[in-house]
C-alpha cells in the first residue's frame, strides 16, 4: 500500500483552524510585567496562566524518558483527552466511523457517541485473539479512526506486533494503538513503529503504572504532524500549573521499574492463589496489572465482597467476557484480603450445597 496521507485524513476545518493565541507565547524574553491576560496580579503563582515554560520541561522530560524525538509527544489531560482529540481531528461528525475492537476500552465508544460519529465495534475472537480480517473488513472509505488496546482492559491480552502491522498497512484510516498497560507487559510498547507508519497514535498514560491517575495526564505518540494538530485543537490551558509542578517533582521519584516489578510478582501469586478457589472456575492469562476471572454468579460475589469493603467490577456484560469480575492487583496486604475474602465466599457457598 501507498504511504498513507495523514494531513489529508484530518477534517478540513481542523488543517486550516487558527488557533487561540496569547501574547505571552509571542514574547520571547525574561517575563516582567505582566499586564496582558487579566489574570489577579495576588497570588502566589497560581494567579497566573500555566506557563509554556513549564509545559515544555515536563514535555522534555517525558520524551527523553520515552525515547522520542522532540515535537512527537502531546501531553493531554488524561488519555481521555486524547481520546477525544483524535474524533475532533479526524472525524467529520454525521459522516465518518471510527473501527474499534470488542469488548475494549468504554471510552472510544463514549467518545464516539458525543461527536456523532458511527462506532463498527467488531468481536475479537473467543479466545480474545484479534480479527484483523473482521476489522478491516468492517472498515471503509469513511473510516478514519481504527482503535487496538494492547494489553486489552477488560480480557487482559495483549496482541502480537504482526497483526497490529497488518493493521497498520491496510487500515484506510489512523490507527490509534492504547498502551495504557504496556508498563506491566512482556511485549512492552510498540512505539518503535511510529518511525515506519505515520498513521499510528501510541496512547500511553501516567495513570496506571505510573501511578499519578489523580493528576490526569495522558500522552499521545505520534508523527509531529498530528501533534501539532492536537496542540492547535486541545485547550490552550488543558493542563494546570500544580498538575505540571507535581509530575515534575514526581517523576524522577516514581521509581516505575520496581514499582512494576512488585506488582507482577504480585501478579504471579495472585493467580497461584485464585486458582485455587474453587468459586473461580477460570483465571484469564494476564499482561496487565488485573485479571478477568471467571466465577458462576459474578453479582453474587461482587456484593460478597463489597460487603467486606472490597470493590472489584463486574464485566459480566461485555461481550465474550462470560460470567466475569475484573480485578486489579493491589498491595501485597489488599491481595490477601481478596483471597482471604473469596476463600469465606467459598466456604460459605459450600455450607449453602
Ligand atoms: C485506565 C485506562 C486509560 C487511562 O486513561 P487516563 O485518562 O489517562 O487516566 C486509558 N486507556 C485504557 C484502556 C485504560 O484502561
Amino acid at each position: 500500500m501507498e504511504k498513507i496521507d495523514i494531513l489529508r485524513l484530518m477534517r478540513d476545518n481542523i488543517r486550516s483552524l487558527d488557533p487561540y493565541s496569547t501574547a505571552r507565547d509571542e514574547y520571547q524574553g525574561e517575563l516582567g510585567i505582566l499586564l496582558d491576560a487579566n489574570e489577579s496580579p495576588y497570588g502566589e503563582g497560581l494567579n497566573r496562566y500555566p506557563s509554556t515554560a513549564l509545559r515544555s520541561e515536563l514535555l522534555g522530560r517525558l520524551e527523553a524518558i520515552k525515547g522520542i524525538p522532540s515535537g512527537a509527544l502531546f501531553l493531554g489531560n488524561g488519555s481521555d483527552e486524547c481520546i477525544d482529540l483524535c474524533y475532533r481531528v479526524f472525524c467529520r461528525p454525521g459522516m465518518d466511523n471510527a473501527v474499534m475492537i470488542s469488548p475494549s476500552y468504554g471510552m472510544y465508544k463514549v467518545c464516539a457517541d458525543v461527536n456523532d460519529i458511527e462506532a463498527r465495534q467488531v468481536l475479537l475472537g473467543e479466545d480474545f485473539s484479534i480479527q484483523t480480517d473482521d476489522l478491516l473488513a468492517a472498515s471503509d472509505s469513511n473510516s478514519r479512526l481504527l482503535f487496538i488496546c494492547s494489553p486489552n482492559n477488560p480480557t487482559a491480552n495483549s496482541f502480537p506486533e504482526s497483526q497490529i502491522r497488518t493493521l497498520l498497512e491496510n487500515f484506510p484510516g489512523m490507527v490509534v494503538l492504547d498502551e495504557a498497560y504496556a508498563d506491566f507487559s512482556a511485549r512492552g510498547s510498540l512505539k518503535k513503529l511510529l518511525a515506519e507508519y505515520p498513521n499510528l497514535i501510541i496512547l500511553q498514560t501516567l495513570s496506571k503504572a505510573w501511578g499519578m491517575a489523580g493528576l490526569r495526564l495522558g500522552i499521545a505518540l505520534a508523527d509531529p504532524q498530528v501533534v501539532t494538530i492536537f496542540n492547535r485543537v486541545r485547550y490552550p490551558y488543558n493542563i494546570g500549573t500544580d498538575t505540571l509542578r507535581l509530575a515534575l517533582d514526581l517523576l524522577p521519584a516514581a521509581d516505575l521499574k520496581a514499582k512494576v516489578a512488585e506488582i507482577l510478582k504480585e501478579r504471579g501469586r495472585m493467580r497461584e492463589a485464585l486458582s485455587k478457589l474453587p468459586c473461580l472456575s477460570e483465571i484469564l492469562p494476564s499482561d496487565a496489572n488485573f485479571f478477568l476471572v471467571r466465577t458462576a454468579s459474578p453479582r453474587k460475589l461482587y456484593d460478597f465482597l463489597l460487603a467486606r469493603g472490597i470493590i472489584v467490577r463486574d464485566r459480566s456484560k461485555s461481550p465474550l467476557c462470560g460470567p466475569a469480575l475484573r480485578i486489579t492487583v493491589g498491595t501485597p496486604e489488599e491481595n490477601d484480603r481478596l483471597i482471604k475474602a473469596i476463600t469465606e465466599y467459598d466456604s460459605v457457598q459450600s455450607t449453602i450445597c
